[in-house]
């Protein structure tokens, strides 16, 4: 997969790509995307970040209220849980990349509130050179899908979460992507013992996803020595 200068049919985030790759000179560019509607009610575009070194690439849906007023992803209430998530697995926080498919906030008003409103697959497919960009730069050795719209992002509309969570796949632009549930999903369980099952299972998500780290130093150590 590569990011694309050119995409047939409609505006995307590929008018907007700059000339040289690099994290910084994406998040920049970025900052003025048009590639579809959603920069006009968003506060602003809510890049990546994390280390360029990363081994693991995390990717959520888009960003929340929070992340919007912020302009970091995951600095909310479900990247609270991420972080818990994280830790539990033991899996260092610099050791992630940590994105959103869609780079913009898609709200809908609730009286005094901006409510969470699902990305469409146009818009997930016009900001999908973001994400490509970043996995070209960042070349993660796991890609960790945080719900549906991520996984879709990246493995097709017709990828199912649910029968596949937990399952290592190999796409051909990177060695390894596992999905999984996205963090936001167990705050809307409302039964305490309900959402520390779920949290169990997210957390076994992430270790399998960390443990194929492990078959990549292993695959290092049984290599022919460079001499
Ligand atoms: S959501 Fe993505 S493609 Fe749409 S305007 Fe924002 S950055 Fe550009």
């Amino acid at each position: 997969m590569t990011a694309r200068k050119e995409r047939q049919g409609g505006r995307s985030a590929a008018d907007f790509l700059p000339e040289k790759f690099t994290i910084p000179e994406l998040q920049k560019a970025s900052r003025s995307c048009e590639g579809c509607d959603l920069y006009k009610r968003a506060t602003q575009t809510v890049f990546g970040e994390g280390s360029p070194r990363a081994r693991i690439m995390l990717v959520g849906e888009q960003p929340g209220d929070k992340e919007d007023l912020e302009g970091r992803p995951f600095v909310g209430p479900a990247g609270r849980i991420l972080a818990q998530g994280l830790t539990k697995a033991g899996i260092p926080r610099e050791n992630v990349y940590v994105t959103n498919a869609v780079k913009h906030f898609k709200w809908i008003p609730r009286g005094k509130r901006r409510i969470h409103d699902k990305p469409r697959m146009s818009e997930i497919e016009a900001c999908r050179p973001w994400l490509e960009a970043e996995i070209a730069v960042i070349k993660p050795l796991v890609v960790i899908c945080l719900g549906a719209t991520a996984a879709r992002a990246l493995m097709g509309p017709k990828f199912r979460l649910m029968e596949n969570r937990g399952r290592v796949f190999e796409p051909f632009w990177a060695p390894w992507l596992v999905a999984t549930v996205h963090p936001s999903s167990l705050l809307r369980l409302q039964e305490h013992e309900e959402r520390m099952r779920a949290f169990q299972l997210f957390v076994a998500d992430l270790k399998k996803a960390a443990s194929l780290l492990g078959r990549e130093s292993k695959s290092m150590e049984e290599a022919e020595p460079v001499l």
